[in-house]
């Protein structure tokens, strides 16, 4: 592939490129071959792109909520054109199978329209009177907050960064994005797009490492806000980053989500497919994967033959392959994790059955292709448990009563996802109400199940704040009071105030 062909992700600022240094974008199903380049921006790019959301902020805060949801509309239809090039850069950028990579895309103008949507919503429920207890006005009033920083991971990089960059725009927020050095280039080229459809400044670009620009951004004082997501110890380092400054935050962060199999359950061909999309979807870098199966002892020999069966029918090989079930982990990182973890496991006395097939065994040793993984046997404080593995590895586990599931269940520091499989509706309610964890699904957990609709976000160390739903557009909003008495001398306090100031006229 010559230079000319190569997707680029360039520092955006304002409708202009600005020069900078870059690095090769790897294709992970060949990675000899090179996708793109990404600029290296670091704090001067992101200073620039910050000053010009600054000088953009009042005109697009000052606009009403519907003028601001016409330009999401616009923004929605020239990325929607460019879907099916934007899946394809995906797949080849992070490896996932095309229908996986199509999901990511769509998310882009499908964020922007839903967001846009609420124009209306957002509208009335900005301004409410307030009680008072003595006579006169008052309101609470939500308002634009200023800049705000984005900053995405590799895993899901187009819906993710979109899934933050809509609320803080309709909420008449300007937007800084820090896309993720593994997977810039479809992010990158929506972002033109949508930055093209909107006012100069309204929404800049700053592509680099994390360290850099990432960690730029999150300190920059002129940057009211950080939407997150990623790792749990990135989080950390922004929250660290952002302290000094008293941004405001959203955290969207990993998880270790436990997926609870009753005794009830209808372990049937639907039931396991859809655990077995819900495991390895994305070969398992999704954040709200199921990471942790327990099922009732009494099916746990039903229910794991099962599952493994079904498993052994994922095919793995070129995500732009449509044969491909998924492709392979996106980062040498992940790679290198996911067989050092299937390896310990293996050793530690657990029974670990990789099963699948591979769908090109001589271009295998090419890509960071890694066959499923089926682990029984597993002490519940191993790693393969214990830790979010974002491969496809899957350990299930037996359990004897409900109170040992939940106990289980909760027995982590995540708290993002989790669910309960039950015949009985009315049982698995019950139960999803005791799991602590910022979703619970019943008889259902994978992509897809968490409509933008519905407020999305972990319970402990999981995250903090929610994205999806007006939630997320208040969030990006200031909210201020505004109060006037009809006789302000009613107020506690005045006598001693009268005493003193008469006190020292005297
Ligand atoms: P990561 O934390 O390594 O990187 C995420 C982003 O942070 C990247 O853009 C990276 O460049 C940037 N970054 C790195 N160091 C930084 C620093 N010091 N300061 C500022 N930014 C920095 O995460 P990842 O490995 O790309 O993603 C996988 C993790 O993300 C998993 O734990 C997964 O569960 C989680 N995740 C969570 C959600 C959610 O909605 N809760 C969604 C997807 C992924």
């Amino acid at each position: 592939m010559t230079t000319e062909q190569l997707h680029r992700a360039p520092v955006l600022v304002g409708g202009e490129e600005l020069p900078t240094a870059y690095a090769p974008v790897l294709n992970p199903a060949r990675i000899s071959e090179t996708v793109g380049e990404h600029a290296l921006g670091g704090a001067r790019e992101v200073d620039l792109a910050v000053s010009a959301a600054v000088a953009a902020f009042p005109a697009w805060a000052t606009l009403a909520v519907g003028e601001r949801a016409a330009y999401l509309l616009k923004a929605a239809d020239s990325i929607e054109a460019e879907l099916d090039d934007l899946a394809v850069l995906i797949t080849r950028e992070t490896g996932k199978a095309l229908h996986d990579s199509r999901g990511d895309a769509v998310g882009a103008p499908k964020l922007l329209r839903q967001f846009a949507a609420l124009a209306d919503v957002i509208a009335a429920a900005s301004e409410r009177p307030a009680a008072l207890p003595r006579p006169g006005r008052a309101v609470t009033r939500y308002v634009p907050m200023g800049p705000v920083g984005v900053i995405a991971p590799w895993n899901t990089p187009v819906y993710l960064a979109f899934n933050s960059i809509a609320p803080a725009l309709i909420a008449g927020d300007t937007v800084v994005v820090k896309p993720p050095e593994e997977a810039p280039l479809a992010l990158s080229q929506a972002l033109a797009l949508l930055a093209d459809a909107l006012p100069p400044g309204v929404v800049s670009n700053v592509p680099g490492l994390g360290t850099e620009a990432g960690a730029a951004l999150s300190a920059h004082p002129a940057i009211r806000r950080m939407i997150f997501t990623g790792s749990v110890a990135t989080g950390t380092a922004v929250m660290q980053a952002a302290a000094p400054t008293l941004k405001s935050l959203t955290m969207e962060l990993g998880g270790n989500d436990a997926a609870l199999v009753l005794h009830d359950a209808e372990i049937d061909d639907v039931m396991v497919r859809e655990m077995v999309a819900g495991v390895f979807g994305a070969s398992g870098q999704i954040c709200y994967n199921i990471k942790r199966i327990y099922v009732h002892s009494s099916r746990f020999p039903e229910f794991t033959a099962r599952f493994t069966e079904l498993a052994s029918r994922i095919r793995v090989g070129d995500g732009m392959d449509i044969r491909s079930t998924f492709g392979p982990v996106t980062t040498r990182a992940q790679y290198d994790r996911v067989l050092a973890l299937r390896e310990e496991t293996a050793a530690s006395g657990a029974k670990v059955t990789t099963v699948g097939e591979r769908l090109d065994p001589d271009g295998w040793e090419d890509g960071y292709f890694i066959l499923p993984s089926v682990v029984t046997g597993a002490a519940p404080d191993s790693r393969v448990v214990a830790e979010e593995q974002f491969g496809p590895i899957i350990p299930i586990l037996p359990f004897d009563d409900e109170e040992e599931a939940v106990r289980l269940a909760n027995a982590t520091e995540y708290g993002l996802a989790a669910s309960v499989w039950s015949a009985d509706s009315d049982r698995a309610w019950a139960l999803a109400r005791r799991l602590e964890a910022g979703s619970v699904f019943v008889n259902v957990h994978r992509v897809g199940a968490s409509p933008a609709s519905v407020p999305f976000g972990g319970f402990k160390h999981s995250g903090i704040g929610r994205t999806h739903g007006l939630e997320s557009v208040f969030d990006c909003m200031e909210l201020q009071a505004v109060v006037e008495y009809e006789d302000p001398s009613l107020l506690p306090g005045t006598d001693h105030w009268n005493a003193l100031l008469e006190a020292r006229d005297v």
